[in-house]
């Protein structure tokens, strides 16, 4: 199984904005049509194993004497402009360095870097990095923009060559409530031989071969890989995404045969962990053949594991514990990735009582969130709060004492009720809020459903996000300088 490293020839460069971001950037910009428009942002690092993500936080706006025209209308920013944006980065928290975008007006196919743009970008180097206006190790990065496409690289002072180096930026991701829109750029061409398989036919009569394409290019990574993750990372392999990550501490036990996907008795028997289990079963069946599938059998909360996490485009949150659940709805803000947030919960007489001979199910109800950028964050929408958090860092001896005194809510999964139609439909909701993403079929956002399990109805929760709520808003675009709730602090 491939660890989660790299070599440093894998190291993808792509950024990332929001869909406001972007139209305050690269839309701004081209305002200045048919002259050249330019625009600087914020940036910061999101640093995964196979990609660096570069986080385009937000725009410093251009005023009054912070851009220069010449006859032929080729832009030029201003020293004004550049001492304003030196001074803005100083005041952040953070490592945080700039982005410069220009435009080629002219056409809509991708740019080409001019002559002027090389010299420039190679000044810019030497002058930010070289001499050091930004603070050591921040990211310094050119973008060229035509009215349909965008072109990148990130610009490195190599002290031993006495002169820039240049890297191109390789994919670019635009998120919104209702946008996830993950785009190759020129400089990452596909590979001859990356076709369609024909046996993809059933779904390309639904998303065409560039939908298949595009999910060949994705990566989800599945958090919690019991019931619901092992159906949904079944799911989505079988579709056809490219690459899968797994996530899950625990061991296959046979009480969890009977409502996940993959698991057998003789698993549960050998003591073997899901992940595992279920990556060596995804390359079995997965649509994408030369899939790339890597899983961890450790706690998501570590260290260790956040650069794996931050590879992927999309993750689907599907673990039964408050604190992994807070974790990955802090990353989704800091790192502009979309998470897909599902659970179940089933009531009955019988919850308590494993000999009972008679069940009576009071309730039953499934929840999908989506949060990141625009949507509502768990603690928005109530679905965490620091009670329940609290309860989970109570440790086994307290929670069989909170057990014995009767005070048994929230006391976590382990004996939770729990039966494969209602994982099934969990799963069968993650993946289709998934497909919404993906395809934008409802060019709506939807942040929260809720499956009545009694009446069988499904409704969409409208919910907003809380103004001062301080487990969102202050995290957004921070990347690697965001504070996460690490296990090993
Ligand atoms: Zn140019
Ligand atoms: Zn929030």
């Amino acid at each position: 199984m491939a660890a989660l490293t790299s070599t440093a020839t894998d190291l993808q460069n792509e950024i990332a904005w929001t869909a406001a971001t972007r139209a305050a950037v690269w839309g701004d910009a081209l305002e200045y049509a048919p002259r050249e428009g330019a625009l600087l942002a914020l940036v910061r690092r999101s640093s995964g194993v196979t990609r660096t993500t570069f986080l385009i936080q937000s725009a410093i706006a251009p005023e009054h004497g912070d851009l220069e025209h010449d006859k032929w209308g080729n832009v030029s920013l201003t020293a004004k402009y550049w001492n304003r944006a030196v001074d803005i980065v100083r005041r952040q928290d953070g490592l945080v360095g700039l982005c410069v975008l220009h435009t080629h007006p002219g056409g809509s196919g991708s740019p080409v870097w001019s002559g002027t743009d090389d010299a420039t970008d190679q000044d810019l180097g030497e002058c930010f990095l070289g001499v050091g206006l930004l603070p050591a190790g921040a990211p310094l990065l050119s973008l060229v923009a035509s009215r349909g496409a965008l072109r990148g690289r990130v610009i490195q002072w190599s002290h031993g060559a006495g002169k820039s180096v240049f890297n191109p930026v390789h994919r670019m991701r635009t998120i919104a409530p209702d946008v996830f829109e993950a785009r190759r750029t020129i400089d990452h061409p596909r590979a001859e031989g990356e076709d369609v398989p024909a046996f993809a036919d059933r779904s390309v009569r639904v998303f065409g071969k560039e939908g298949q394409r595009q999910l060949a290019d994705l990566h989800i990574a599945v958090a919690g890989n019991g019931g619901v993750g092992s159906i949904v990372a079944d799911h989505v392999a079988r579709w056809g995404v490219g690459t899968v990550s797994l996530w899950d501490p625990d061991i296959i036990r046979d009480v969890n045969i009977n409502r996940s996907s993959v698991y057998t008795f003789d698993d549960a028997g050998a003591r073997r962990h899901k992940a595992p289990v279920l990556a060596e079963a995804l390359r079995t069946f997965a649509l994408q053949r030369d899939i790339r599938v890597r899983h961890s059998k450790r706690d998501l909360r570590l260290k260790s594991e956040l650069p794996g996490l931050l590879d992927a485009d999309i993750i689907l949150s599907l673990v039964d514990d408050p604190r992994p659940r807070h974790f990955l709805n802090r990353l989704a803000y800091a790192n502009f990735i979309p998470i897909i947030d599902g659970g179940n919960v089933i009531a009955s007489s019988a919850e308590d009582a494993p000999d009972s001979e008679l069940g009576v199910v009071e309730n039953g109800a499934i929840r999908i969130n989506t949060i990141g950028p625009g949507h509502a964050c768990l603690w928005c929408s109530g679905h965490l709060d620091s009670a329940k958090l609290s309860r989970a860092f109570r440790t086994p001896e307290d929670k069989a004492a909170d057990r014995r005194r009767g005070y048994v809510e929230g006391l976590g999964p382990e004996h939770a009720p729990s039966v494969m139609p209602m994982n099934s439909l969990t799963s069968a909701l993650v993946e289709l809020r998934l497909q919404d993403l993906i395809f934008m079929l409802s060019k709506h956002a939807v942040t929260e459903l809720y499956y009545d399990m009694i009446p069988g109805t499904l409704a969409e929760v409208p919910r907003r996000r809380a103004p001062g709520c301080h487990h969102c808003h202050p995290f957004e675009g921070r990347g690697d300088s965001a504070e996460m709730p690490f296990a090993d602090l």
